[in-house]
């Protein structure tokens, strides 16, 4: 069997990073085989390299490329498509995904999802294997390096999905990071009423990123905290936490009566224990969801979205670097995460 030319960044925590050849097969059936135009770095890609992998490995999951060829079976995508890849997608067969009453109809929470994660290849390399359900086509006229984003745009949505924004909503964002950015210029886009962003005022490239997206209000909680800030005749009806564990408490403190709280985080380890005040929980007739956009199901709705609002790309990209500087640039930005919106590795 023959085999294409590729090379692929590997990781080992703490921080060291190699790149190295790394030939890929031809496409098994259903697969498509990208030669990978951009990668863009996840806040998960800093855990990591700092202590999630245990031995040396590929990473990098949110990935646009052209495709170079395909397997037995594939009808969707041809050789020279552009592509925009989920890290998973729902197998539709299984008793969770099928619809009523063969299943319980809801692929979002399929657990045999069809991926690329976990494979010999991945997002920081010059060639990746997919199952060709993780793949969408790519609008004409959009930059490959803003179609990265197609994966983490779908996680900012499924957080505004979860807390159901919509028309006339008072939302709030805590947490000013790429996808809380995202999820202020959705929550705008969905018909949010007020858009109000909170993070630190140290983090201010990124809370101008959120004003630019849509916020009408920005809090800088260190210099008034969340509890102390006064919202007015209106709290907010759906609260975002794309922050620390810790901030689930506020954000039940301070939503409307009847308020929504959705809750997006990862790897908080010991802090990830909560404790909240459940008479105001119950009394105040509180929601409180869990995003977790994985299986995605959001890609073909978000590479739309991302062509039809050009200021997300021009907003959220602040870094762009190559594949054989993946590791010095991580390593560089680790400490300026406050600030750094998405760096996207981009494939010459
Ligand atoms: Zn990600
Ligand atoms: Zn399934």
């Amino acid at each position: 069997m023959s085999t294409h030319q590729n090379r692929s960044v590997y990781v080992k925590s703490p921080w060291q990073f190699e790149v190295h050849d790394n030939p890929v097969s031809e496409p098994g059936p259903g697969q498509l085989l990208v030669r990978i135009a951009a990668c863009a770095v996840c806040g998960t890609d800093f855990h990591v390299a700092d202590r999630m992998a245990q031995d040396w490995q590929v990473f990098g999951h949110e990935v646009s490329g052209v495709v170079e060829a395909v397997g037995e079976g594939v009808t969707r995508f041809a050789a020279g498509d552009r592509v925009a890849l989920d890290s998973s997608a729902p197998c539709g067969q299984c008793r969770i995904c099928l619809p009523r009453p063969y299943g319980r109809g809801r692929p979002e929470l399929c657990r045999t999802a069809a991926t690329y994660y976990g494979s010999a290849t991945m997002g920081f390399g010059k060639m990746l294997l997919t199952p060709q359900q993780c793949a969408v086509a790519v609008p004409q006229g959009m930059k490959l390096d803003v179609a990265a984003l197609t994966e983490p745009l779908g996680v900012s949505k499924d957080l505004v999905e979860t807390a159901q924004v919509g028309p006339g909503d008072h939302v709030l964002i805590i947490g000013p990071g790429p996808l809380g950015l995202g999820a202020a210029a959705l929550a705008r886009h969905y018909g949010a009423e007020r858009v109000i962003l909170a993070g630190r005022s140290r983090s201010e490239s990124r809370m101008a990123a959120g004003e630019a997206l849509g916020a009408d209000l920005l809090i800088r909680v260190d210099e008034t905290p969340l509890a102390a800030y006064d919202f007015g005749r209106r709290r907010p009806d759906k609260i975002l936490v794309t922050a620390p564990p810790q901030a689930l408490a506020e954000a039940i403190a301070i939503a409307a009566f009847g308020g929504v709280v959705a809750y997006i985080g990862i790897a908080w380890g010991p802090g990830a224990k909560v404790t909240f005040d459940a008479d105001a929980f119950h009394f105040n007739k509180m929601s409180l969801r869990a995003s977790h956009a994985s299986p995605g199901t959001h890609a073909a709705e978000t590479i739309r979205l991302l062509a039809d609002m050009p200021q997300l790309g021009a907003q959220l990209i602040s870094h762009r670097f190559g594949l054989e500087q993946t590791g010095p640039t991580l390593t560089a930005l680790r400490d300026e995460k406050r600030t750094l919106k998405k760096a996207v590795m981009v494939n010459d």
